[in-house]
């Protein structure tokens, strides 16, 4: 069969292995089986959350409210905009999927930094625009200011604050001088995946969406529920950006988006800010052990704002993530990425400590 000559070049995202794999292929209980690979939060979602779930299960037969009024109004309340600045996705993936497809055509160009979320690439091919990457892996906000002047037709800039799968910042202050340069036709996505862990370690990192917006409208902030709100099961994502942008990201939107009960976890998810709170906390305590444990096998590691730590390894990533998994514990290899380097999600204290155990001893060994 002959399918849309585009679909040739295209790949498809490298998903987290779930506990599943793992369980089937080497036989060991789903309940020993630790993923600390995807970036989820350790101690689940708000208990508020769980209860009010379980209440309204059978609305399930419903289609949700498609206006997305409550959710809508929360966040425009907790970010001080209005609710005709803000989108809902099924995750901010599709946000950035929406993004894309209301600015680039067969003939113009994004640009990203080298190592990066990979939807921004996947959704760009899409579309069959030009992907432009900095020399750098990490975010160098004067290589992108360098090829933005040296390529006249960028339509997208995508900043990822902080970085998955590498784990830095640049700070605010950099990115708003850096925002100064840009044409208010480009649309700049600022992914704020982790900003409630990276505001937490640094306020100079804090993105304020509706100061972004309102100094620049040509920008749309991008949050989730899938991090340290413990969601991503539930699939709920959103945009922040200014009216006319919402408004063309609309029209890309299919009804009934996201979930009836999804939209209710995300709604009681907004009323207990204490539960991610608490969760940031522990994740930076946990985070300090890393960096010990990196320190002491001699390690390379990237200084994190996020929940996750990124290692450079002497030893094969490949080797160590199969025999990591052999022992019941998934981390992401970063191989794919072209890097020897693997990204572990920061877990529950005794999650850290079986895996500090068990990877030391296959690291030595
Ligand atoms: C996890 C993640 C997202 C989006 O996740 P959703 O589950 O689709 O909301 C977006 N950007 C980055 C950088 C992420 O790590």
């Amino acid at each position: 069969m002959k399918f849309n000559e585009t679909l040739a070049n295209l790949t498809s995202y490298e998903a987290g292995k779930p506990i599943e794999l793992v369980v089937r292929e080497y036989g060991i209980e789903a309940k020993n089986v630790i993923k600390i690979a995807s970036n989820e939060n350790p101690y689940g979602c708000s208990p508020k959350v769980v209860e009010a779930i379980k209440n309204e299960a059978h609305k399930m037969s419903l289609y949700p409210d498609d206006s997305m009024y409550e959710l809508k109004g929360a966040l425009a309340k907790k970010y001080s905009v209005g609710s005709e600045n803000i989108i809902i996705g099924s995750g901010s993936d599709q946000v950035i999927e929406f993004s894309l497809f209301a600015k680039t055509n067969f003939s113009n160009k994004i640009l990203m930094a080298k190592t990066t979320f990979a939807m921004y690439e996947i959704y760009g091919n899409r579309t069959n625009t030009t992907v432009l990457k900095t020399a750098s892996h990490e975010h160098n906000i004067k290589e992108f200011l360098d090829i933005y002047k040296t390529n006249k037709d960028i339509a997208v800039i995508f900043l990822c604050l902080p970085n998955n799968p590498l784990g830095e910042c640049l700070d605010k202050d950099e990115v708003f001088e850096f925002l100064k340069d840009i044409s208010k036709d480009t649309l700049v996505v600022v992914d704020g995946a982790y900003q409630e862990f990276a505001g937490f370690k640094d306020k100079s990192k804090r993105i304020d969406p509706k100061e972004l917006i309102e100094t620049f409208p040509n920008a749309i902030y991008l949050g989730t529920f899938s991090k340290a709100y413990g969601l991503g099961g539930m699939r709920v994502g959103y945009g922040v950006g200014d009216k006319e942008v919402i408004k063309a990201l609309h029209k890309l939107r299919s009804p009934f988006n996201i979930t009836t009960l999804s939209l209710k976890a995300a709604i009681e998810a907004l009323k207990d800010e204490e539960f991610v709170q608490k969760s940031v906390v522990k994740n930076f305590e946990e985070m300090a052990k890393y960096e010990e444990f990196a320190k002491k096998l001699d390690m390379e590691f990237i200084p994190s704002y996020t929940n996750f730590i990124t290692c450079k390894l002497k030893k094969d990533s490949s080797l160590i993530c199969e025999e990591l998994m052999k022992n019941g514990i998934i981390i992401r290899n970063l191989k794919s990425y072209g890097l020897n380097a693997v990204r572990i999600t920061i877990g529950t204290k005794e999650q850290n400590l079986k895996l500090f155990k068990v990877f030391e001893d296959i690291y030595r060994g």
